[in-house]
């Protein structure tokens, strides 16, 4: 749908959070029933299992590179017990090592799958949310409000609501 932005009144698109032009929030007028809520709430949802399912995606590349990782620790681990050096400082760069590695890994999923859920978002689920909007007369603002009330902290789509157009 267009609308009018309330702040400059220029004509913006609903299926924006904020107006093209002033990036005013464009919060419509009326309130939710209970059943709109509710319908927005499970359709958040169901966006939310997909990216989930995205990102578990990710879980054999995951695994694989845990057992890499650990091998390549043991090593490090058994290469320090022969090296010649005191034991206080095998101890110390094992454990830096070990240490660095697990946060590196980390990062990388973590990166992994926040890649793969922007590539998702802008290849479909970004036209699958707008087309249910549009089909149901939602504004992006309505969807982004009911989404935050209802998801998880650590919810994939948060990444995703009240983005500035
Ligand atoms: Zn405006």
């Amino acid at each position: 749908m267009q609308t009018n932005c309330p702040n400059c009144n220029a004509q913006t698109s609903t299926l924006h959070t904020t107006c093209d032009f002033c990036k005013t929030m464009l919060r419509p007028k009326r309130v939710l029933s209970k059943e709109q809520e509710e319908e927005l709430e499970k359709f958040a949802e169901a966006i939310e299992l997909r990216f989930k399912s995205i990102a578990g995606n990710w879980d054999a590349p995951v695994m694989g590179g845990c057992l890499g990782g650990l091998l390549i620790i043991t090593a490090t681990w058994l290469g320090l017990y022969y090296a010649e050096m005191t034991m206080n400082f095998k101890v110390i760069l094992g454990s830096t090592i070990s240490i660095t590695l697990f946060a590196l890994w980390g990062g990388l999923v973590t990166w992994s799958e926040k890649k793969a859920c922007q590539a998702a978002y802008d290849s479909q689920i970004k036209g699958d949310i707008e087309h249910f909007l549009e089909m149901r007369s939602f504004y992006r603002y309505e969807f982004d409000m009911v989404a935050n009330g209802k998801l998880e902290e650590n919810a994939f789509l948060r990444a995703f609501l009240f983005l500035k157009h």
